[in-house]
């Protein structure tokens, strides 16, 4: 059985909050998860007047926006939809969405051209599908470009954060291609394999975007053209169908008001919500690269991330391995190889860790009733982690900095003693113990004595 909702433009304008509740309350009455509408929604700071500008980082985040916006400009929907309203004659003063609805004095419209009711000949059928071509295709070697330059800056971003570098490059400097990256960088093989499998992804994924988009506009091109009412239809019922194909076309492609309670349409929307994630897919991995293996990070998210980033990455502690673990069904479910699978599962981050097969909700569905998840089942800490995710990672050098109750990154004042805030968190991350220890006993610090680690004993 399928069941189709129709939702209101009232509700879909209400506050997220009211939605949020709305959402909640239907999946109770239908005895199913309720989705986190945030999961699934441009996060707020994206929807303010520039998608890419990120008022929160002051530091990777800004590149890694621009190319963001890059990878986003590479298809024109805006190009493309002004070239199917040429196509179709629509004059200019229809070709958006809130002056298609002023009512115009009946003078003015006979100079406009209008569909004639007729189908499209083949050889329309073939300028359109050219113009999808033009406007829609993006060469590999382009999407190639800007990721390899995302995982590029990130990592020279790690090193900076290690102390091996004092500056980093200007994006235009950086390699352009896999290849490039080999010869010029000097990258490891298993890099190059990431590298690829970053961009293969991004490929496979702005495709399938572009694919659905055409087919969307294909639909409601021959949706609209079946309605025409023939070459019967009065000049003024052509007219309004001329209108409301200029107004649907907007509003599908996406090209509305991006503001807040903006309406990004479907093509549009993702093909920038895959251009956000995937470049920062091949920014996170990047970063780690820059750093050495068993060094911590931080979390660091949006004041509105989601549930789940707040969860598992906001302030949240994890160490970097060089060695991943095996996949975590690949042990009898309670067996102690299970639990230790689990735990680093829950603790450790690798480079090209994903989440693949593995869900964010806490519960399932299961003979009618809803169950929990296992904890091989559950979803773990990685960025991105969900679409439009833009979270990052950030090395934390436990002897000069400490996440604050407020899940803040907190550096430490030289010469002053640990505050307690330091202590307390020291306490709460075994990770954290387990690192201070390890630098006392190879005589590592830098900047603290070992006896004011003595608090450690406590832990
Ligand atoms: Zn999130
Ligand atoms: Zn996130």
């Amino acid at each position: 059985m399928k069941t189709n909702f129709t939702i209101s433009p009232e509700l879909l304008q209400a506050p997220e909050e009211k939605r949020q509740k709305i959402v909640t309350n239907l999946a109770k009455a239908l005895q199913i998860e309720p989705l986190d509408l945030h999961e699934h929604e441009t996060p707020h700071l994206l929807l303010k007047s520039n998608f890419f500008e990120d008022p929160h980082s002051e530091h990777l985040m800004e590149p890694i926006g621009r190319l963001e916006r890059q990878l986003y400009e590479l298809i024109d929907v805006k190009g493309l939809y002004k070239a199917l309203m040429r196509f179709f004659g629509i004059p200019k003063k229809f070709w958006q969405i809130e002056k298609s609805w002023i009512p115009m004095r009946k003078s003015k419209w006979d100079n406009v051209k209008t569909l004639d009711g007729s189908p499209l000949t083949e050889e329309q059928w073939n300028r359109l599908n050219n113009l999808f071509n033009e406007y829609l295709d993006v060469p590999r070697e382009q999407i190639e470009d800007l990721i390899v330059k995302a995982n590029m800056a990130a990592r020279e971003y790690g090193e900076q954060d290690m102390g091996e570098r004092d500056k980093v490059s200007k994006i235009k400097t950086l390699p352009t291609s896999i290849q490039s990256a080999v010869k010029v960088k000097d990258i490891s093989p298993q890099h190059a394999n990431m590298l690829q499998y970053a961009v293969d992804h991004a490929v496979i994924n702005l495709t399938h975007t572009t694919e659905v988009g055409k087919h969307l506009v294909l639909n409601v091109l021959l949706d609209s053209l079946s309605r025409t009412g023939g070459v019967t239809a009065t000049k003024a019922q052509r007219m309004e169908h001329t209108r409301s194909l200029a107004h649907r076309l907007f509003q599908e492609m996406g090209l509305a008001d991006t503001a807040e309670g903006g309406k990004l349409g479907f093509l549009n929307r993702d093909w920038l919500r895959v251009a956000i994630t995937e470049a920062n897919d091949a920014a996170a991995n990047g970063y780690l690269m820059g750093l050495s293996p068993g060094e911590l990070v931080a979390g660091i998210a949006h004041p509105d991330a989601c549930s789940h980033c707040t969860k598992l990455i906001a302030g949240r502690i994890y160490k970097l391995t060089a060695d991943p673990p095996e996949s975590m069904d690949s042990a009898e479910e309670g067996s102690a190889k299970y639990k230790a699978l689990v735990k680093r599962w829950q603790t450790e981050l690798w480079i090209g860790k994903s989440n693949y097969g593995l869900r964010l909700s806490p519960r399932k569905r299961e003979g009618g009733k809803l169950v929990p998840r296992k904890p091989h089942e559950l979803a773990k800490a990685t960025i991105p982690l969900h679409p439009w995710c833009r979270c990052r990672w950030m090395r934390i050098n436990p002897e000069v900095a400490y996440v604050n109750g407020s899940g803040e990154i907190t550096y430490l004042t030289p010469g002053k003693p640990l505050p307690d805030a330091y202590k307390r968190w020291v306490q709460r991350e075994p990770l954290v113990q387990e690192k201070l220890r390890q630098m006392r006993q190879d005589k590592a610090l830098m900047f603290l004595k070992p006896d004011e680690l003595n608090f450690l004993k406590a832990a």
